[in-house]
């Protein structure tokens, strides 16, 4: 009886003292709620700056629905817009690039989708829509061609690899957004950007990425 009884309180403390680590380790770990992705544009030094003089401005053609933006229709259409795209992606890559919007989106809703995003701050002015896009098998087709002669210096920022079909060496590939508020995806393309804008052709570089456009 005894040594059922001693058996006993060496079980219970040992149950205590578990749920005591337990405890701690909790109490220790920190609770991560959303990773947040920090790029800060820092002076161009004299070497980049000579670099920069050498190449072409480059011009960056975004995408609208599930690149920058979702919209769902509940009688009212309501546009969210996707984490980072208003005060960090758009105000950063528009000391980078000239930004042009290319959504296959009628123009009566895109031109509003791109004004709310530019807060009249004229960044977005050029933009194109459907009827710029060419039908083809049923999808629409965005030809950078429209945009810019120059193949060399225009990137592409699309969620749908059909859309830039004829030009898979101007594209960066982009995991559609619909909701997800700690998406980092537009944040973690900055320092990639950030680098693009020295180079002679963005096809040299993007070329190298044409693996990834499978993904999604
Ligand atoms: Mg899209």
């Amino acid at each position: 009886m005894l040594r059922c009884v001693w058996g006993w309180l060496l079980g219970f403390s040992l149950h205590v003292s578990c749920c005591s680590v337990c405890l701690a380790l909790l109490r220790a770990r920190p609770i991560i709620q959303y990773q947040t992705v920090r790029y800060d544009i820092l002076p161009l030094s004299p070497v980049s700056r000579n670099r920069l003089g050498q190449v072409k401005r480059k011009i960056l053609v975004l995408d609208l629905d599930e690149t920058l933006i979702h919209s769902h229709h509940d009688g009212v259409l309501r546009p969210t817009v996707r984490p980072g795209t208003p005060p960090d992606f758009i105000l950063k890559v528009s000391q980078w690039y000239e930004l042009v919007v290319f959504t296959a989106s009628m123009e009566i809703y895109g031109s509003a989708v791109a004004d709310k995003l530019d807060n009249s701050r004229s960044i977005l002015k050029r933009r194109y829509y459907r009827q710029h896009c060419t039908l083809e098998l049923g999808s629409y087709i965005k030809d950078l061609s429209v945009v810019h002669s120059d193949l060399s210096s225009i990137v592409i920022l699309d969620n749908s690899p059909g859309a830039y079909r004829s030009h898979p060496d101007n594209a960066i590939p982009i995991k559609s957004w619909f909701s997800d508020p700690s998406d980092t995806a537009l944040l973690n393309l900055l320092p990639m950007l950030d680098a693009l804008r020295f180079t002679a052709d963005v096809r040299s570089v993007l070329s190298r990425n044409l693996h990834q456009h499978r993904l999604w």
